[in-house]
């Protein structure tokens, strides 16, 4: 039996409590101790439709539903563009990145290979064809970007780009002209 729960039903941050055994789920917890993401479906718009999970203090199977109107505003925020050319399908893809309707940089994203499966296998469960590691160059600009504006990219390209975890997107700036590390997100 699945449950259903509909985000755009619930007031507030997204956070529900599971329909068996109540426990708060929040679909910002990246943690796996709570619930486990069974599988993440993806709508027509690119955008994430539904969710299977599983709570891990009762084991029941949950739907969750409701997120477009839950990320619009973040997702309205960020535009990926569709895999340029130089994209190698199911090995790496890479995107242009927009930011507010302006030009923000080039997004690497790379994917599990049969070999990265191997070598992570103490430190994470992967699958062969996810997405664990994005790397985004930010162009030279005039205004320095927000720390809070990369939080919100990182959580689209969360959302986006299936098995991507916290801490997988680095992310660089181009500042006069050399390339600097900001940060994991
Ligand atoms: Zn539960």
């Amino acid at each position: 039996m699945i449950r259903k729960v509909n985000l755009a039903k619930i007031e507030g941050e997204g956070d529900f409590s599971c329909p068996k055994c109540g426990v708060k789920i929040s679909p910002e917890d990246e943690t796996e101790n709570i619930y486990t993401i069974q599988e993440s479906i993806i709508g027509e718009d690119d955008h994430l439709k539904e969710l299977i999970i599983r709570c891990n203090k009762c084991n029941s199977t949950i739907s969750v539903e409701g997120f477009d109107a839950l990320f619009e505003e973040e997702n309205q925020r960020i535009e990926i563009s569709k895999e340029l050319s130089d994209s190698i399908p199911g090995f790496r893809t890479c995107h242009d990145v927009m930011i507010d309707g302006q030009y923000l940089g080039k997004l690497v994203v790379e994917y599990a290979q049969k070999e990265d499966v191997k070598a992570f296998k103490r430190l994470r469960k992967l699958h062969v064809g996810d997405a664990f590691k994005c790397l985004i160059t930010i162009s030279e600009r005039d205004t320095e970007l927000k720390e809070e504006d990369i939080l919100v990219m990182a959580k689209v390209l969360r959302r986006k780009f299936k098995g991507l975890k916290a801490k997988d997107t680095y992310v660089s700036e181009i500042r006069e002209g050399s390339k600097k590390l900001l940060g994991k997100y």
